[in-house]
């Protein structure tokens, strides 16, 4: 992972903050600078909602380097409710119950360290939605 390209994209991670192309309305996450659907290059921002589902997992157990401490995690692709998919790690669960179709939504945790006076980097991940919600 490339800590400098991920921290300056922080904020706007944390926001789950991303383009809609103002000729078309495709939605895209991360922001993006030429649409994919109409390829024009003006986009509003856009915040999605931080919900969706699972719809595939797998348990990682030799992670990448800046992953080994969270091993053995949840790796996961999302759709938000918006209908675009992203890849992420789901958390807050023993990976063993994550499954297709579980509803979750979007929390901010700790993802990386340089050492231990480097940055912490915070990303999004994603937790089981509670039923109650
Ligand atoms: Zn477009």
């Amino acid at each position: 992972m490339q800590i400098a390209k991920s921290w300056r994209r922080q904020p706007s991670n944390l926001r789950l903050e991303g383009t809609r192309c103002t000729a078309c309305g495709h939605l895209a996450f991360p922001a993006t600078i030429r649409c994919r659907q109409c390829g024009q290059a003006e986009f509003d921002v856009y915040q999605f909602t931080g919900f969706g589902e699972v719809v595939v997992s797998s348990i990682v157990y030799e992670a990448p380097r800046d992953f080994g401490e969270h091993v053995p995690y949840c790796a996961a692709v999302v759709r938000l409710e918006e209908g675009i998919s992203i890849a992420t790690m789901i958390t807050d669960v023993d990976p063993e119950d994550v499954s297709p179709g579980m509803p979750v939504e979007m929390v901010t945790r700790r993802i990386a360290a340089q050492g231990d006076k480097g940055p912490i980097l915070y990303a999004y991940k994603f937790a089981p939605l509670l039923e109650n919600q």
